[in-house]
């Protein structure tokens, strides 16, 4: 059986104190490891502090983006070196905001996902499609075609222990979940390209999440689902008692 990962994507809220409150309230009352993988991926500039209060917890903690170089002239960038530096466990690569606003290309993200690699980060790769896409009955091949991409170059080990997160982009922070069948179903599909391209043995391993509109209200059912094995959550996970009540549904799922 699949490990469930609940992974909190802060994107860009809350303040050095309240990011350091939070964590301080829910390092001690994380599930232990054995049942969930508990994550936050906050603000770079937080991390090395988060890092350090939630050592030794069964919390991790997860940058939401990064570059593939490990130095260079980048100016506002961070690399993966220096992640891997401060000890980040996790790192959300190609959100759909990345790839919207700040023109991430598939090409990108697999850079960045062999970087993640080379230095023990694990990668949280998400894929996900517009309405007009879904509308259009493109939703299966707009995944699959990121998912392709992002995993070119990586052999069959190195996949099964990465993660993808499914955010069909219309339902992020619109209050729009897909229903628990259709996640499913799309989360299966992945599954099936990973299966095509590294084996089922693979397939069966890699944990895919879904994201969009999460509470501790749906999740239960999401994670309910044979193809789902987590969730990538932003708006609901800003607050610790609904952080822990995701963390608590994942624990039972
Ligand atoms: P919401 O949970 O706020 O819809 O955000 C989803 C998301 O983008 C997580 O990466």
């Amino acid at each position: 059986m699949r490990k469930p990962i609940i992974a909190g994507n802060w994107k860009m809220y809350k303040t050095f104190d309240e990011a350091v409150e939070f964590v301080e309230a829910v390092r001690d009352a994380i599930p232990t490891e054995d049942k969930i993988d508990a994550v936050i991926c906050a603000p770079a500039l937080y991390l090395p502090t988060l890092v350090d209060v939630a050592t030794e917890t069964d919390l991790a903690i997860g940058a939401q983006n990064m570059h593939f170089e490990n130095e260079g002239a980048f100016t506002g960038e961070v690399s993966p070196a220096q992640l891997a530096a401060i000890n980040v466990d996790y790192v959300i690569l190609g959100h759909s905001e990345r790839r919207e606003m700040f023109n991430e290309t598939d090409e990108a993200v697999n850079k960045k996902v062999r970087a993640a690699l080379n230095h023990g980060i694990v990668p949280i790769i998400c894929c996900g499609e517009t309405l007009e896409e879904r509308e259009a009955g493109h939703t299966e091949a707009k995944v699959s075609k990121q998912i392709r991409a992002a995993l070119q170059g990586f052999t069959a080990e190195e996949v099964a222990h990465m993660v993808i997160a499914y955010e069909p982009i219309w339902a992020i922070g619109t209050g729009k979940t897909a229903t628990a069948d259709d996640a499913n179903e799309t989360c299966g599909s992945i599954r099936n390209v990973v299966a095509e391209l590294f084996g089922q043995e693979t397939a069966d391993a890699i944990r895919i999440q879904y994201g969009g509109s999460v509470k501790p209200e749906n999740i239960q059912e999401l994670l309910a689902k044979e193809h789902i094995d987590g969730a990538l959550v932003g708006g609901a996970s800003l607050d610790t008692t609904s952080y822990l009540k995701l963390l608590e549904a994942g624990a039972n799922a």
